[in-house]
């Protein structure tokens, strides 16, 4: 006979997408063998990707995507004001991620060559962050379901939440991976936070930092590693910045 041996108060949840493309909204629907257990912690308020209810009555608010709309900034401020709780969900959400890209060219050149020169309003690309206090961070493109669940569980039980603190070159050793140094690559590996299971190393593709820097970064030595291996400023600078997730890093170093 099936036993309940806790009781708890579902989180009454809600996510919403901004700049975005919803992948990391996506994730919460995959892994079908824990998504009934998944669903069973949610009292799910607003979900487009999962259902067609909507209401307003929300504690804990899944911010995906960047901002880059005047609408989306007053959005985002009407959530803060409801939720309890505002999680950043994903790498744009909580760095700007691969939109950022383009606030590498004058407005004028993304209104002309995405749009067309149409009346389309696109501003600079800022965090959620930027425009909000957020709670809880959970980087990621697209976000890890089980690092999500996880964290979903310590919600429910009041526990401490914490991402993993090391890079993802211990994951990516664990795995027994040839280091992409030794294959001439340039990966960020040594500085990008862990918890990804190193699974674009793993399919033989650098890291380009999605998860963001590593609690205890060391930019400086891993500056030096680029420079004794051989890669260009340029191109350290172009992986660093790809998905915005070492603003804080970048500058006087490279
Ligand atoms: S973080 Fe990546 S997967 Fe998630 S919404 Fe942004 S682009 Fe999509
Ligand atoms: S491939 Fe990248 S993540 Fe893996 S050990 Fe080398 S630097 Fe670290
Ligand atoms: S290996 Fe790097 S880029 Fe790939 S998912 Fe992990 S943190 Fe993101």
């Amino acid at each position: 006979m099936k036993q309940t041996l806790y009781t708890f108060e579902k989180l009454k949840i809600a996510s919403f997408d901004f700049t975005c493309c919803e992948g990391c909204q996506l994730q919460l629907t995959n892994r079908e063998s824990s998504l009934p257990d998944f669903l069973e912690l949610l009292d799910i308020r607003t979900f487009r990707e999962i259902s067609d209810e909507h209401h307003q009555d929300y504690d804990i608010a899944l911010i995906e995507g960047s901002i880059s709309r005047s609408d989306e900034v007053e959005r985002l401020r009407a959530i803060r004001k409801q939720a309890k709780v505002v999680i950043a969900f994903g790498t744009c959400a909580c760095f700007g991620g691969i939109n950022s890209l383009k606030n590498r060219f004058p407005p004028e050149v993304c209104s002309n060559e995405v749009y067309s020169g149409m009346a389309v309003e696109t501003l600079p690309v800022r965090k959620v962050s930027d425009i909000v206090t957020v709670d809880l961070s959970i980087p990621g493109c697209p976000v890890t379901k089980e690092e999500v669940e996880r964290i979903m569980v310590r919600l429910v039980t009041g526990s401490q939440i914490a991402l993993p603190s090391y890079p993802v070159c211990v994951e990516c050793k664990q795995q027994l991976n040839t280091c992409l140094f030794e294959l001439g690559e340039l990966c960020l590996g040594p500085i990008t936070r862990g918890g990804c299971n190193a699974v674009c190393t793993t399919g033989k593709t650098p890291c380009l930092g999605c998860r963001g820097a590593t609690e205890e970064i060391n930019m400086a030595a891993f500056l030096e590693l680029v420079r004794h291996r051989k890669f260009s400023p340029e191109e350290c600078r172009e992986k660093l910045g790809f998905y915005n997730a070492f603003e804080a890093f970048l500058g006087h170093e490279t």
